[in-house]
């Protein structure tokens, strides 16, 4: 299983390994949450499973001005075929110089083996190519918990210290979690010290079990992300998107579809007590699914705030269209909210489903 870049730093930076500070965003909205956190310049960055994406453009400048317009750039188009759902954001870093390492099994003599070059980046195949010797690579024994010094300072050559520490750093993270792959390119050195500029982990699937991951293979990546949120999700291949709470109201939301000639899109069921965010959350997953045209949200308020849901509804501003049917905790001032931004609002549940067959057709 292949980790995105925030996914494989997450789990770099629990190794110690310096990771620059970043803020995951699904939309161009959710960068609003955070501008406060956002200061200086910064590299807006594609979280797709695609390898060169500074090359294909999904690694973009930015600065405060121009961070949302980055984003939004990046959501409308595809880096080598695949939409952009989400994007890191991240401090921009100094570099200094940028180094190449990266950890495999070396199958044929059946140990880790680890590569290095001093001239990293996004040019290190054609370098590799071009010069033999701009690799270097070491094997040594899995059964050592550390990679030998004398191997370090013959792998990494002139370079800092702290880069022999990330590397070795690295073979922890190799290690613990099972991996096929670990990369780090660039590796790079700034006026602050060394931090890793990007980040690979492939996680070898037979290791999943013990490395506690989910095992369903049959999981599209929509699941694994509703999964992610827990939520109770199925996509279906109709056009009118669900979003219900509780599995009970949600599941006769569907059979109310079914029953006035409509095909439901999904089952989502966004569980008990669900704030703004995961509606949010929600509402995104739903509408990301291609064949939806409509959005059906039913929800009923009890722990669950209907102001919250409204507020979720309106942050994930998305362009298809939205029926709500709300009732219960705050109905009032969630409904209040919606017709302000113009949403389509019916008072049941009968009505919402009906409308929705028949924009749907
Ligand atoms: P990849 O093309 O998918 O491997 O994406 P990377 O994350 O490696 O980014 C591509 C290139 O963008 C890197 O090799 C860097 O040269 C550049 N880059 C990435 N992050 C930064 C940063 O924080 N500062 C600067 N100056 N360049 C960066
Ligand atoms: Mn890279």
């Amino acid at each position: 299983m292949k980790l995105l870049e925030y996914e494989a730093k997450q789990l770099f930076a629990k190794e110690g390994i310096r990771v620059p500070k970043g803020i995951l965003a699904g939309k161009h909205e959710e960068i609003l949450l955070h501008m406060d956190e956002i200061t200086g310049n910064v590299v807006v960055k594609a979280q797709v499973d695609v390898g060169g994406r500074g090359k294909a453009g999904g690694i973009l400048m930015a600065d405060r001005d121009t961070v949302i317009e980055t984003a939004r750039q990046l959501f409308s188009t595809t880096i080598k075929g695949v939409p952009v759902q989400r994007v890191l954001i991240e401090e921009r870093l100094d570099i200094q110089h940028e180094y190449y390492v990266s950890i495999t099994i070396d199958r044929a003599k059946k140990q880790p083996v680890i590569l290095f070059a001093e001239a990293g980046g996004m040019d290190i195949e054609e370098t590799a190519q071009k010069k033999e010797d701009a690799i270097r690579s070491i094997n040594f024994s899995p059964l050592l918990p550390d990679v030998p010094g004398f191997l370090l300072r013959e792998l990494c050559g002139n370079a800092p210290a702290e880069i022999q520490k990330t590397v070795n750093q690295l073979y922890h993270v190799f290690c613990k979690k099972d991996a096929l792959l670990a990369e780090i390119n660039p590796l790079v050195t700034t006026p602050d010290g060394v931090y890793a500029a990007d980040a690979k982990l492939i996680i070898d699937d037979n290791s999943l079990v013990r490395q506690g991951i989910a095992v369903n293979r049959d999981l599209t990546e929509r699941e694994r992300e509703a999964e992610k949120f827990g939520f109770s999700f199925v996509q279906l291949d109709g056009t009118i998107g669900v979003i219900g709470n509780g599995a009970g109201l949600t599941m006769a939301t569907l059979d109310l579809i079914e029953y006035y000639g409509g095909k439901a899109a999904d089952f989502l069921d966004v569980g008990g007590g669900a704030d703004s965010e995961r509606v949010m959350h929600a509402v995104h997953l739903v509408a990301g699914v291609p064949s939806v045209k409509v959005i059906v949200v039913n929800l009923l308020g009890g722990i669950t705030r209907c102001d919250e849901v409204a507020r979720g509804i309106i942050a994930a501003g998305v362009s298809v269209p939205v029926i709500v049917r709300i009732a219960g905790t705050n109905a009032e001032e969630g409904r209040r909210l919606l017709s302000e931004k113009g949403y389509e609002m019916l008072d049941t549940m009968d009505h919402v489903v009906r409308k929705a067959v028949e924009v749907t057709g």
